[in-house]
């Protein structure tokens, strides 16, 4: 019999706001003091007031708009509750039937991925399991409670590991374009939850296949890899079950990189033991037309897209304007290199766009510390000493090498240290790259 895994995922991602979802406090909270970035709201203290945060909820609807959602003109937050001590309400501030955003789709190659909902909610604060005085405690840090956390959830849609994690991938990238966060998972600011479940009923739209009685959620996964690990895990594992004819129960799991296996964390609460309701403290949101198309107009060219056009425009292949474009600062440092080039007049070289982008790839340029001005002079200067005349430089060198016994000595005695001294030396008297001249003294060094 033929078994299929049926995928679909949970990403939470923390925005990267100035301030927290509901309160002032600092939304950036890594690093710091337990329990030094906090106040009456996000410790959840009678009495105190939550004020949502413009700028988090623009930011959803962006992320919403990046993933061709549907935008809702009338959206709420909701109360989930439940019991759990890195949460001081006994409730989390989330959203229920109105979220923000509803109805996106996403390209993973050739395949649609539905996008069923993009929520705004606040994270948690976070556990710590620990011993003190030989006591094993649980000790609680509610610096990160209330940072807002974006939830983007898909439709059940996958049915390979490969397309989750593209699609994952594609994701993080979309995010970090937007800058609205840095999707970091090893800093837990973009954690996993993939839910599968296999079965053997196969259809040729994936759209339209039944879905098995049970599901099996992966929680809090924080890396692509053990997303991939985990998933593979548990298709086997529940593969094995269903061939002896039993059916796998409905849980959360996690990933234990020790066990290198998904281990059992707690049977699966359904929707309404959360008991949602509208939150009393914060009134319905409302937006217009006008107000969405002002967000619109915020949406920058996304990665795929902009992979295409460099790939049009600059002729680049695909796997170089991929690389390019791995992240949005790469790719317009890349297209600013390319308009200076084109302002120096005595530049005229047709395959100076190939050459600065194999530069910026191989080179691995710092583009922080480097303006692409300075990147064209490096270049040109480099070019222009591949067209010294060899036989010239090697003069040069030779000269310097019979004025400079003493480093020579230096340099054959072992300390090859001494070599700068002589590359020094040539620079003084030519213009050319350090690394050929390196090259040049080398190789007659080692054999006078
Ligand atoms: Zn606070
Ligand atoms: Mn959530």
């Amino acid at each position: 019999m033929t078994y299929q895994p049926i995928i679909g995922v949970e990403v939470h991602i923390e925005l990267a706001t100035n301030s927290k979802m509901f309160c002032g406090c600092p939304a950036d909270y890594f690093g710091k003091e337990p329990n030094t970035n906090t106040c009456p709201v996000c410790l959840g203290l009678p009495g105190a007031l939550p004020v949502p945060n413009k700028k988090a909820v623009e930011w959803t609807i962006l992320l919403g708009l990046a993933l061709n959602c549907q935008i809702n003109k009338d959206s709420k937050f909701d109360r989930k509750n439940y019991f759990y001590p890195d949460l001081p309400k006994g409730y989390q501030i989330s959203q229920y039937d109105q979220p923000l955003c509803y109805e996106g789709r996403v390209m993973v190659g050739d395949k649609e991925i539905r996008i069923t909902r993009v929520h705004l909610e606040e994270d948690t604060g976070k556990l710590q399991h620990t011993e003190i005085g030989g006591e094993k405690v649980s000790l609680v840090d509610f610096n990160r409670s209330g940072v807002p956390l974006v939830e983007v959830v898909t439709e059940p849609d996958f049915r390979t590991i490969e397309e989750v994690d593209l699609f994952l991938k594609k994701l993080q990238r979309i995010v970090r374009y937007l800058g609205i966060s840095s999707a970091d998972m090893e800093k837990g600011s973009m954690r996993l939850e993939p839910s599968i479940s296999i079965t053997n009923q196969l259809t040729t739209d994936y759209r339209l296949q039944p879905l098995p009685k049970y599901r099996v959620e992966l929680k809090n996964i924080n890396s692509f890899r053990f997303a991939r690990k985990a998933l593979e895990y548990e298709t086997k594992r529940q593969t094995e079950l269903l061939e002896k004819g039993e059916t796998p129960t409905q849980q959360t799991r996690g990933w234990s990189e020790d066990k290198s296996a998904t281990v059992p964390q707690r049977e699966k609460e359904e929707a309404n033991d959360y008991r949602y309701f509208a939150e009393p403290d914060i009134p319905p949101m409302s937006f217009t037309d006008d107000q969405i198309s002002q967000i619109r107009s915020h949406l920058p060219e996304l990665p795929e897209a902009k992979s295409l056009r460099l790939q049009a425009e600059y002729n680049l292949t695909p796997n170089n304007a991929d690389i390019l474009n791995e992240d949005r600062l790469t790719a317009d440092y890349f297209e600013e290199a390319v308009r200076v080039s084109r302002q120096i007049p005595e530049v005229e070289n047709p395959d100076l766009v190939k050459e600065i982008a194999n530069w910026i790839i191989n080179k691995k340029v710092d583009i922080q510390n480097t303006v692409p001005g300075e990147l064209i002079k490096q270049l040109l200067q480099t070019k222009s000493t591949s067209q010294v005349n060899r036989s010239e430089l090697e003069e040069i060198i030779d000269k310097v090498l019979r004025e400079n016994p003493q480093a020579v000595a230096d340099y054959k005695n072992g300390r090859k240290a001494a070599i700068g001294l002589l590359i020094g030396a040539v620079l003084k008297i030519i213009k050319a790259n350090p690394q050929t001249i390196t090259e040049i003294i080398q190789s007659k060094l080692e054999v006078q």
